[in-house]
């Protein structure tokens, strides 16, 4: 086992909010065995003097399409399986560099790709998936012009969703994404802006469907995660017991105290609606798309404004697609006029870590934790714009131990 001896680092203390300097930090094996302001007794390991930079755990992203190479879905239909795991990889290399030692994808990523990853094929963060997402008829999930009778898609074709209608179906398709290993099922709650015959301002699935999803997770020890923009979809997702709020973009100040009451996550995704203004079609959105994203896009901070006033938990997400995907970091600039900046970096680590139930292992500088670290010349915790400065962040990528 290899070990690393961190040198004068300042550790970003997610939990304080506070940045400690002049510490070291040793590394054996995947984990971090010490933090420490005495240097330790460490013969043998390699180590590094990060001359007072900032050293703090790596950032998880809690919305991700790791598959999706272009914002047209039904492109990525039609594209070969071994084509799209070519760019999934590349993806994924790009999000690590960004210092994404952790990513939670929401429809698209499957055993294969985390098993290539646990295999250490190529470079790429730990990734929690759930397959794909259960759409109904005419939902989000489903790519169909309205001129389109029959369903193409067969499970092995790289979409992002399914199809599933009625409470036997959707039971039946949660099952056979537990057997597949989801870490967490995603449904399609609401209208969407890249599904060409649905309504932003639209239910998806009924009461029943959704209370079936959720007691098939439960069952499972899994929670439900879902896509949904619309105040009357929310509330009645978060009523029915899903954990995990998908952009939530129009929510109202009575959605969020639902939210609060139920220990609902929010997971805004501020980043993908200006990258779809600015350039969605180049990446792939069917320009008669395009103008769905006016429906949600000066909402999604009002939403994150309210959320955060009332104590809501949120996570870090992105959402991005295709050549959208190098703009992860601005995520933070984005929020940061009505976040401060800890509890931003709470939202990129513990926040996230909690979501996806590693929190005793993810998102913190600390012995026994997983060593996912990146290193930041600067304190974020002063002035957050460093995060999405690439001169800056992250200077160096460790993941499970490993330089990057
Ligand atoms: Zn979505
Ligand atoms: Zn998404």
């Amino acid at each position: 086992m290899s070990s690393i001896l961190f040198e004068n680092a300042a550790i970003l203390d997610v939990e304080q909010g506070a940045l400690l300097p002049d510490r070291w930090v040793l590394v054996d094996g995947a984990r971090i065995a010490s933090v420490s302001d005495t240097k330790p007794d460490a013969p043998g390991a390699q180590r590094i003097d990060l001359k007072g930079q900032t050293l703090m755990p790596g950032l998880i992203d809690c919305h991700v399409h790791v598959t999706a190479f272009t914002a047209n879905f039904a492109e990525l239909v039609r594209t070969p399986p071994s084509y799209v795991a070519a760019k999934s990889a590349e993806i994924l290399g790009g999000m690590l560099r960004r210092g994404f030692t952790t990513v939670r994808d929401v429809g698209g990523a499957d055993h294969g790709l985390a098993r290539a990853i646990e295999e250490g094929l190529f470079p790429a963060p730990r990734l929690f998936f759930c397959g794909k997402a259960l759409s109904p008829t005419g939902g989000h999930g489903d790519i169909r012009a309205p001129g389109t009778d029959v369903h193409e898609a067969a499970y092995t074709q790289p979409g992002l969703g399914r199809i599933a209608d009625g409470v036997a179906a959707v039971r039946q398709a949660a099952r056979d994404e537990i057997r597949r290993g989801a870490h967490h099922i995603k449904i399609m709650g609401g209208g969407g802006i890249s599904s060409p015959t649905d309504r932003i301002s639209s239910d998806q699935y009924s009461e029943e469907e959704i209370a079936a999803v959720v007691e098939e997770a439960a069952m499972a020890n899994l929670y439900v995660a879902v896509h949904s923009y619309a105040a009357r979809s929310i509330e009645r997702c978060v009523r029915l017991g899903v954990r995990s709020i998908e952009h939530g973009n129009l929510a109202t100040q009575q959605t969020i105290d639902l939210m609060k009451a139920h220990d609902a996550v929010l997971v805004p995704t501020l980043s993908v609606f200006r990258a779809l203004v600015e350039e969605g079609v180049e990446a792939g959105l069917p320009k008669d798309l395009v103008g769905k994203t006016y429906e949600v896009l000066d909402a999604g901070i009002n939403a994150v404004e309210m959320a955060y006033r009332a104590g809501v938990p949120m996570a870090y997400g992105t959402d991005l697609l295709g050549v959208m995907h190098r703009r992860q970091l601005d995520e933070f600039v984005l929020r940061a006029d009505v976040v401060k900046a800890p509890d931003l970096i709470r939202a990129a680590t513990i926040n996230c870590a909690r979501l996806i139930r590693r929190e005793h292992e993810l998102g913190l500088v600390k012995p026994g934790y997983l060593a996912d670290l990146i290193v930041v010349d600067g304190n974020p915790l002063e002035n957050i714009r460093i995060m999405a400065d690439p001169q800056r962040s992250p200077r160096l990528v460790v993941k499970g131990g490993e330089l990057v």
